[in-house]
């Protein structure tokens, strides 16, 4: 039998840049200082120039990134966020670990984002702040409630964690993921298109009042050592981490195109393969570039193919099973199954296939070749 084909080959990606990594670690190490300091600094400065955004602000993940985020908004008990039910758990309880409460809207069946118009229709007076996810890597289209949301001072916090280099033109320009909202929330997991080799996260804005207060309440709220404004939490990036995202910065670029190739072969493969009425390949809306942080197809009888590809030796991932608002934890808010259609479908459909900078073609074809072989033969 063939090699099986994972999901996502971290091994591969660090035999490309292992030399650099390594030179890089090891100065931290023989530096000793390793929390915060320069190579934190040295990242976050280099973090903010590529986004071309005012600041960026480091943390310990992308789960703090989002509190950090919400706390420096000081959303407190009674408000409302809106957000997707489709997303990683982290988008939602956020929310909650304010005491803050999640409405969820309805998301789009083509992008996979959280719809606009279901945005509007979700706000309330009570409603602070709205969460869209930019999900498997590509943007929402957030100028469609850009003005609405601004008019009602409802804040915009982008959920950035799967798409760092993500862009989206606006007017003859383009703003990149995280610099549109107020405040842009990143995750540097290590599988994440830009990935630490343990958690780290990140804080953008265009606001220095918003930045210096999220980099204090990321140091229990002490701008200065021991004298203390307010309550924030320990939350600080390692320079390791800095030391080895500093290096994969530079290559980010290309390991970004490189998505986007394999994203454009499977395009072909599927339609040459006849596939394309079994199967509703990932779009990319006009205007976006889309980073592939996941490439997710919707099929038929999703979880009978998983298991006929595992079979195969080819891995494949359910992201999501369950939508957010009819997780247990989540039932006191109330929401019904039917409540939000889209999302509840996409949990039935979606399959996520291999997708990392360094899938072959050949290993595409096999791919492909399998879910030929289950809708076809
Ligand atoms: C990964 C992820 C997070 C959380 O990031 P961590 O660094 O794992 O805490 C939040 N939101 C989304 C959409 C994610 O994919």
């Amino acid at each position: 039998m063939s090699e099986p084909i994972p999901s996502f080959d971290l091994k591969r990606n660090y035999a490309r840049v292992e030399e650099e990594i390594e030179e890089a670690v090891d100065k931290v190490l023989s530096s000793t200082q390793f929390i915060m300091g320069p190579e934190v600094q040295g990242f976050e400065r280099e973090a903010a120039g590529y986004l071309e955004t005012e600041r960026a602000v480091s943390c310990a993940s992308g789960t703090d990134a989002l509190i950090l985020a919400l706390m420096a908004l000081d959303l407190k008990a009674g408000d409302e966020v809106i957000t997707t039910p489709f997303s990683f758990f982290a988008t939602a309880s956020c929310i909650t670990r304010l005491g803050a409460k999640p409405v969820f809207a309805d998301v789009e069946p083509k992008s996979y984002n959280i719809s606009m118009d279901s945005v509007r229709d979700a706000v309330t007076p009570r409603t602070r702040a709205v969460i869209p996810v930019h999900l498997f890597g590509q943007m929402c289209k957030l100028e469609e409630a850009a003005d609405f949301l601004a008019e009602r001072n409802i804040a915009m916090v982008e959920d950035c964690a799967q798409a760092f280099a993500a862009h989206r033109r606006r007017g003859s320009g383009i703003v990149r993921a995280g610099t549109w909202g107020e405040l842009g929330c990143f995750s540097f997991f290590p599988t994440k298109n830009l990935g630490a080799f343990g958690d780290a996260g990140m804080v953008a804005s265009q606001s220095d009042t918003l930045a210096d207060r999220v980099a204090s309440l990321r140091v229990h709220g002490s701008p200065s050592s021991y004298f203390h404004g307010e309550v924030g939490i320990n939350s600080r990036m390692d320079a390791i981490q800095a030391a080895i995202l500093r290096v994969r910065l530079r290559h980010v670029e290309t390991w970004t195109e490189e998505r986007r190739e394999a994203a454009r072969r499977y395009g072909l493969l599927f339609a040459e393969r006849g596939l394309l009425g079994h199967v509703s390949l990932p779009e990319e809306t006009a205007g976006n570039r889309h980073t592939y942080h996941q490439y997710v197809v919707r099929v038929p009888r999703r979880d009978e193919l998983q298991k006929f590809l595992a079979e195969r030796g080819i891995a494949s991932r359910v992201y999501y099973p369950l939508a957010l608002h009819l997780q247990p934890c989540f039932s006191y808010l109330g929401y019904e199954k039917g409540a939000l259609p889209v999302a509840e479908k996409l949990t039935e459909e979606v399959l996520a296939l291999p997708m990392f900078p360094e899938l072959t073609t050949e290993e595409q074809e096999r791919v492909v070749a399998g879910i030929a072989e289950f809708f076809l033969a």
